[in-house]
């Protein structure tokens, strides 16, 4: 059985086919996911297991359909299963799944990345945003022939062992570990800053001259609910690294080809020296990069020194998908997700307003998570102080309505070019009583 929710809100168990399945997970796999958000374990109840999804919809195992606001925490930006995508996959299929050598098609996605993303010469294909970011650190710390890695308390990365620190946040803290099997060595080199706190970068620099490699940020955080970058900040990270001899590694896995067609560099047009891509840009399919500066790439095996290889990396089916959905988003596309979003925004704070609920909106272009907190929130320590008791009442109400969030207070909402006027009506729907949900919610 699935844990009960650290709030003691009830939910109901009405998924028996999930159920069933997670029972059956449970005894083969950790937790019985494969990755741990999807368990549901911030919010309790049970996880439910997806069997299809077209468009804006995903069915469960039980038959029930839900609105999607996860898209697969980002990638399906077009929706569900979409006909031009599926051909291009069902295409590369046919001729095969996998070569080990390269292709044509890992040509074309490279072509289309450079081509979008101006401060990218030069990309390598990788098949997670987790070995995107590790081996974009790796270079940065080849090429600078330093050790230091400053990172933001908050801001995720993928599961890479040197940024699984957060603890520790304070001016120029060396991290601890935030979980076991991370040793002190791994990091060690690790500085963990608050965001959004360009003097305590300052600091950094000043205490550790000539030893910071880099500073990694995410472009515009959406992994501790959305938290864009104040004006000025991204600037300023890129200007610290620069004086003082860093790269400044934009982390747009999540932001990449979502937020702007050149992804969150086509909003704020800073232009950092290595940048990191997924999600968006595999179709649904296990693809991811690092790209950047000529001269700094060109240290990458079997160009430089700095290893780096992938047995999958620029897969042919996933590149055909990755490509095919790129082909697709044109400004008429980021228009028709950022009227969605702006819709479903106005739609969240005018339920919760209407139910006396104290919250805050926030949003970069088409990402956006809602706070239960009056607020403003910059930083991790703020999105801490949110009332997340109140996001799981409404979390399981807007589930229990057909509408699938994601089942965390702490992560972005994602919508698609498929969410038409009807999906958006069943979001209307359900959200005054998921606000009385959250407004009647109590805290354990
Ligand atoms: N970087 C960012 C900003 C992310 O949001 C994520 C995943 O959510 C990653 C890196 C890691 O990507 P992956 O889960 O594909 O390893």
């Amino acid at each position: 059985m699935s844990e009960a929710p650290s709030s003691g809100t009830p939910y109901p168990y009405d998924a028996p086919a999930s159920q069933a399945l997670f029972d059956r997970a449970a005894a083969v796999t950790p937790g019985g996911v494969n990755s741990p958000v999807r368990a549901f374990r911030a919010v309790g109840g049970t996880p439910r297991f997806m069997v299809s999804g077209t468009g804006p919809y995903l069915t469960d195992a039980d038959g029930r359909e839900y609105v999607d606001l996860v898209c697969s925490w980002g990638p399906m930006i077009l929706g569900h299963s979409h006909p031009e995508v599926i051909a291009a996959v069902q295409d590369a299929v046919s001729r095969g799944t996998s070569f080990g050598t390269p292709g044509e098609g890992e040509v074309a996605l490279a072509e289309e990345i450079v081509a979008r993303i101006e401060p990218v010469d030069q990309v390598r294909l990788v098949s997670s945003g987790t070995e995107a970011t590790m081996s974009a650190i790796r270079l940065a710390r080849g090429f600078t022939q330093r050790s230091k890695v400053i990172k933001f308390a908050g801001c995720y990365h993928g599961h890479v062992d040197s940024l699984l620190a957060a603890a520790g946040s304070g001016v120029a803290t060396f991290a601890l570990p935030d979980t076991p099997g991370v040793t002190g060595a791994q990091a060690g080199d690790t500085i963990v800053l608050p965001y959004n706190d360009l003097e305590s970068v300052h600091e950094a620099f000043h205490r550790y001259p000539g030893e910071i490699a880099c500073v990694i940020t995410e472009a515009s955080p959406g992994n501790m609910g959305v938290v864009p970058p104040l004006a000025g900040f991204n600037e300023g990270l890129k200007d610290a690294c620069r004086k003082n001899g860093a790269l400044f590694i934009s982390d747009e896995v999540m932001t990449g080809f979502r937020t702007s067609r050149a992804g969150w560099y086509g909003i704020d047009g800073v232009k950092p020296d290595l940048m990191t891509f997924g999600k968006v840009m595999g179709g649904g399919f296990p693809a991811a990069a690092f790209g950047g500066r000529a001269d700094v790439m060109a240290h990458l095996a079997p160009a430089g020194p700095v290893y780096q290889a992938g047995t999958l990396s620029g897969n042919p089916v996933a590149t055909a998908a990755g490509l095919a959905q790129l082909r697709l988003l044109d400004e008429a596309a980021y228009d028709k997700v950022n009227e969605v979003s702006e819709t479903l925004q106005s739609l969240v704070t005018g339920a919760l307003t209407k139910e006396g609920v104290a919250h805050r909106l926030q949003n970069a272009s088409n990402m956006f998570s809602v706070f239960f907190t009056d607020r403003e929130v910059r930083n991790y320590e703020d999105a801490k102080r949110q009332e997340s008791f109140r996001f799981t009442a409404f979390f399981h109400s807007m589930l229990a309505q057909g509408v699938y969030l994601p089942p965390s207070s702490f992560e972005s909402w994602f919508v698609s070019t498929a969410h038409d006027e009807q999906a958006v009506q069943r979001i209307a729907d359900a959200l005054p009583a998921a606000a009385r949900a959250a407004a009647e919610a109590t805290a354990a």
